[in-house]
């Protein structure tokens, strides 16, 4: 199995770089925000998003007739890597979410409506999956989605829908089938998010961003706005959730913190001695950047399985993300206390250490290890589906 890029990917990686650097914008590439936090959420960011769909970089993987290039998924990795190591915003939801969903579940209606628009940067969606009594349990959903003439009436709750307060469309899971086992009763729609019987309350989080819950009061939505077959809602989330665990969780971020904290290291001093000469401390640094490299060793598992063009593999999108959220945690919290009582001062003040970065992406990072599934809910998947021990719930 070949790990390294071929040169044909290596020149494509080049060329991003380069472009990166000459649309270097501070107000559109932003260290201060992390992973999770690099959304489209304002005017120069979405036109930095139109910006990547004039250079036909959004879709790349999609089959021709639906305008992508049908090359393989490992451009894509090469792209969203390289726009998080420039702290950019990813490609994320609308291409690989919705975009792949559609294609391969949507009827010709929505295909035609939403996927030029997500290739051409225009559409931004907000993901409904979780619910008050629906986290890590996502099959209890109970939003009830009411057949009616026409379409359907949805009323209930969501919880945690993050971009809902900037979204065009809402991508949004229901129940429509009451009375079946409960992974088999749930369906997926289509909203715009500016429907009057939507009300969005947000709620700001420890991470720096906001995140929100929903409101549905009598929200009609045509028939046409079913994605794919009632009652399938549940095997569709699935699919895209392994994707998520390894589009939205990126490791340059964390490759990047690692070297800041090393080159901080070398110079910083304490009580007058430099930090570099501190045995702990260089144990420390050590061992954050063995595990870097070991994150990166796991996440060529993507490489591999995007160019073969499967679908990333479930065991191995959990391993992914349990390690490298929860390593992306801990070079956080061991900066902060290698810095000290100085590690305490807040993110943007010049007293700080790198102006505070590692107090805000500690903050940050305490989302990562929640969102996409918890560590807990890797670890289950990794217990039973790769060891194959018992359900414990
Ligand atoms: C910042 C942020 C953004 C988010 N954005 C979105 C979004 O855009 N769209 C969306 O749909 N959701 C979103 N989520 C929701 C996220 O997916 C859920 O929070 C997550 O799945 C956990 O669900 P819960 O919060 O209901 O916690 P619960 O499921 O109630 O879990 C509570 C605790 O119990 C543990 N636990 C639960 N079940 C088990 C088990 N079987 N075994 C062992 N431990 C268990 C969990 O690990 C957790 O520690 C977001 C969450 C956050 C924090």
């Amino acid at each position: 199995m070949d790990f390294d890029f071929s040169p044909e990917e290596q020149k494509f990686a080049e060329e991003v770089e380069a472009w990166l650097v000459e649309n270097h914008d501070p107000e559109v590439m932003d260290h201060h925000r992390e992973n999770f936090t690099q959304l489209a959420d304002t005017p120069k960011r979405r036109a930095f998003m139109k910006k990547l769909a004039a250079k036909k970089w959004l879709g790349m993987s999609w089959p021709k007739e639906y305008g992508g290039q049908e090359i393989e998924g490992v451009y894509e990795f090469i792209l969203n890597e390289a726009l998080s190591r420039h702290a950019a915003p990813q490609i994320g939801k609308g291409v690989g979410i919705i975009g792949k969903t559609l294609i391969r579940h949507g009827n010709e209606k929505l295909k035609k409506e939403f996927l030029p628009k997500i290739l051409n940067a225009e559409i931004e969606f907000a993901v409904g999956y979780s619910e008050p009594q629906a986290g890590s349990d996502a099959a209890n959903m109970q939003l009830k989605a009411e057949k009616v003439e026409g379409g359907w009436l949805l009323n209930g709750q969501k919880m945690w829908t993050t971009s809902a307060h900037f979204a065009d469309w809402y991508w949004v899971g229901a129940r429509t089938d009451p009375d079946k086992p409960k992974h088999d009763g749930l369906s997926l729609f289509l909203i715009p998010m500016a429907h009057p019987g939507l009300e969005i309350q947000s709620l700001p989080t420890i991470g720096k961003d906001t995140t929100n819950q929903v409101f549905f009061k009598d929200v009609f939505v045509p028939d046409d706005y079913l994605v794919g077959e009632r009652g399938k809602g549940f095997q569709m989330i699935s699919e895209a959730l392994d994707l998520e665990r390894f589009t939205m969780f990126t490791l340059s971020p964390i490759a990047n913190r690692s070297e800041a904290l090393v080159e901080w290291v070398k110079k910083a001093r304490r009580d007058g001695k430099p930090l570099k000469d501190d045995p702990n401390v260089r144990r420390t640094i050590a061992h954050i950047v063995t595990d870097t490299a070991v994150a990166k060793g796991l996440s060529t598992r993507f490489v591999c399985a995007a160019r073969s063009g499967g679908k990333p593999p479930t065991i191995e999108s959990s391993q992914y993300k349990l390690f490298t959220t929860t390593l992306s945690q801990r070079v956080c919290k061991d900066a902060l206390d290698i810095q000290g009582h100085e590690g305490t001062i807040m993110e943007g003040q010049d007293e700080a250490p790198i102006r505070g970065r590692f107090e805000g992406a500690y903050r940050a990072t305490m989302n990562e290890t929640v969102g996409g599934g918890s560590s807990e809910i890797q670890k289950n998947i990794i217990a039973r589906r790769h060891l194959g021990l018992p359900k414990n719930f």
